[in-house]
């Protein structure tokens, strides 16, 4: 175990009666890495997030996060340790502010609850009741007392579920100053873009199982993946090249057609086409 990890995790198991949620699953997260776990509902995410978490036991296998079993670590590591479940956080009757104050005190070196709550855009619903926010601000709040320890390591389960375009966009943002800063980031998400945007490894799992960890770009061998050229030949009909080379393919097209090659369009195949093809969806 070296300071350059955060999290080890070998031979992960986990039943539920008969069913299997984790099949053996091996990851390793370095210190201030963002990594993100893709997979299909039902594949196990959750509840390995959950066993790192130190809130379900596992039925085999071995699991470390900044350096301690979290089914055996104490407060002191959990202080250290920042948490967003799925599930939103059960609101008394408190303001946000009172919220985030009340949180505040669990913590040896929190930061200041205004900023927090300014971070996640949440100023202008200080004064309003917790419980009656809407689903996004909710998310916020929990995103709010997630980060308000100054985590080491920051857990994020479904994080922007229920957020509009912009305020995921928002979102981003702090998970990438948090990074930027040094927090160690474990996400699970089902927004591929996400994925994309914020994380260095994404690890894809199916049926409790770890399919494939990668960097976006790289994964399911997408860097080398072959580019569709595609444009409108003189007759109105669509074309289309599959080419290792799409830079010889649309000079050639350039020079066929003398200038501008009528609709033409170079892709790859994006993380989500990639992904679904892994998991068996298209
Ligand atoms: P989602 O994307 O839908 O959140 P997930 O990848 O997080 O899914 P898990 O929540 O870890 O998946 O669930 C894995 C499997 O374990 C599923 O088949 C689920 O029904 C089952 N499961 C999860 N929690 C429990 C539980 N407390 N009791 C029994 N079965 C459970």
């Amino acid at each position: 175990m070296t300071g350059d990890v955060a999290v080890v995790v070998r031979g992960l198991q986990k039943r539920y009666g008969e069913r299997t949620a984790v099949a053996g699953i091996d990851l390793d997260v370095a210190r201030g890495e963002v990594f993100a776990l893709l997979g299909p509902n039902g594949a196990g995410k959750t509840t390995t997030v959950e066993i790192l978490e130190g809130y379900r036991t596992r039925d085999a296998g071995e699991v470390v996060v900044l350096g301690e079993d979290p089914a055996h670590a104490g407060r002191s590591w959990r202080a250290r340790v920042g948490i967003v479940l799925q599930s939103v956080t059960d609101l008394s009757e408190l303001t946000v502010a009172e919220t985030v104050r009340h949180f505040a005190r669990y913590y040896p070196r929190p930061r200041d609850p205004d900023e927090v709550m300014a971070t996640v855009g949440l100023s202008d619903s200080a004064d309003q009741r917790a419980r009656l926010l809407s689903g996004g601000q909710r998310r916020r709040l929990d995103v709010a007392l997630g980060i308000l320890g100054r985590p080491e390591l920051l857990f994020l389960d479904e994080p922007t579920t229920g957020f509009d375009p912009a305020a995921r966009r928002i979102f981003w943002l702090l998970v990438e100053s948090l990074a930027g800063e040094g927090t160690t980031i474990v996400l699970t998400t089902h927004y591929l873009e996400e994925a994309e945007r914020l994380a260095d490894r994404v690890g894809v799992v199916a049926q409790g199982r770890i399919l494939e960890v990668a960097a976006p770009a790289d994964l399911g061998g997408r860097k080398d993946a072959q580019a569709s050229v595609s444009w409108t030949a003189k007759d109105g009909t669509r074309q289309t090249v599959v080419t290792a080379a799409p830079t010889r393919t649309v000079t050639e097209l350039a020079a066929a057609f003398d200038g501008e090659v009528p609709e033409l369009s170079v892709t790859r195949p994006t993380l989500e086409e990639t992904y679904l093809r892994m998991v068996g969806e298209l």
